[in-house]
């Protein structure tokens, strides 16, 4: 069975320094990032709501992120960018590939996600 991927989350993993919502997040995506890279030809099929990364994250109330609108933005711009859909399957080394030519390199990715929390540990690192 393949692992369901959100599709914005193909940023985050390319930037992930280790912090993170809470302790459990944090230790939970780590964990997520290493089995997948551990196996990048794996396939992952991008899904538009939560996925095995939100599982333990406090964001995650009952299925649907706390900040769903704002995340549903950034999944649709990605898949946007990259031609994909949601639904799509294909294997991880391939999305993180796509993702970082047409959102990354390409310099869209803070016009996409800059609004995020997190966005200082992007933006000083590419
Ligand atoms: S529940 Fe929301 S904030 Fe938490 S990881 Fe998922 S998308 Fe991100």
């Amino acid at each position: 069975m393949s692992i369901c991927l959100r599709p914005h989350h193909g940023m985050c993993f390319q930037f992930y320094e280790g912090k993170g919502y809470s302790e459990d997040f944090t230790d939970h995506m780590g964990r997520v990032i290493r089995k997948c890279e551990e196996k990048p030809d794996q396939p992952i099929t991008l899904t538009c709501s939560t996925d095995v990364v939100c599982k333990n994250c406090p964001n995650n109330e009952s299925g649907t992120c706390t900040t769903e609108d704002k995340v549903q933005r950034y999944d649709s711009e990605v898949l946007k960018a990259c031609g994909l859909e949601d639904g799509s399957e294909i294997s991880y080394k391939e999305f993180l590939m796509l993702v970082k030519k047409h959102v990354i390199d390409s310099g869209k990715r803070k016009e996409i996600c800059g609004d995020c929390s997190w966005d200082y540990i992007c933006s000083k690192n590419g």
